[in-house]
């Protein structure tokens, strides 16, 4: 655990105690059981212990399921632009761990996602969060993260919703290239054999999985103030070569 994970656990317990009366939920990465801080308008977003998000909560609870089959001892995942905690699991889990990012410098290569250094067929599992919001040419960087998997492999690309359809934005000041809809998985299914979608209603409620920014007209809006999340899991088939 780092110095500052640390710190934000100690201060769980005041939390706790300020929160008192509020829902309580549990953290699936810390195990923390109590009432989650909201993030600005979100409502039940954060965990005072080990500080994720609820789009974190539901990925890491998305890994757990889809890899709880499968041996991941002599594999290999690349996490580009890794999250602390995740990378924590992923580090026991798999055989090899690297990480990526354009410009961080604690990890274990730096590049840019639209042309990756890596050989074909090389990685097995690819995770990368809400990264396709930012490269120029997205298409070709999901077609990057296709040709450095190798048979049977599995990429994590989750990606915010934002509305029905995706807008895309090549203008110079915008904060995000592409501002993904629900159609955006779409891009993925040109490159990979299969895509499943989970949804946040598919796990526990006690875990809080959802986005409670009481943002009725989204498409994903379920009533009492919720939208559901999704984490898209993207296959490789057996025989395929790219
Ligand atoms: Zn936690």
């Amino acid at each position: 655990m780092s110095f500052s994970s640390k710190i934000k656990s100690l201060r769980a317990p005041f939390f706790k105690l300020f929160l008192k009366g509020k829902p309580e939920f549990i953290c699936p990465l810390c195990h923390y059981h109590g009432p989650f801080k909201d993030k600005k308008s979100r409502l039940h977003a954060k965990c005072p212990k080990c500080g994720e998000l609820e789009r974190v909560r539901l990925q890491y609870l998305v890994y757990k399921k889809v890899f709880d089959q499968i041996d991941t001892k002599n594999s290999t995942i690349l996490h580009i632009a890794p999250e602390r905690s995740l990378s924590a699991f992923f580090k026991q889990d798999f055989g090899k761990y690297v990480s990526a990012d354009l410009f961080r410098q604690d990890v274990d290569m730096q590049f840019d996602v639209q042309e990756i250094p890596l050989e074909d067929a090389s990685v097995d599992v690819v995770y990368a969060s809400h990264i396709l919001l930012y490269p120029h040419d997205d298409i070709k960087a999901i077609s990057e993260i296709r040709r450095i998997l190798k048979p049977n492999g599995i990429a994590i690309l989750p990606m915010p919703i934002f509305a029905e359809k995706t807008v895309d934005d090549f203008g110079e000041n915008v904060r995000w290239t592409h501002q993904s809809g629900l159609d955006y998985f779409d891009r993925y299914r040109q490159f990979f054999d299969h895509v499943d979608l989970y949804y946040s209603h598919m796990f526990p409620e006690t875990y809080q999985l959802y986005l409670c920014d009481n943002d009725t007209d989204h498409p994903l809006y379920v009533g009492n103030g919720k939208r559901e999340d999704i984490v898209p899991i993207c296959y490789v088939s057996a025989q395929e070569s790219y």
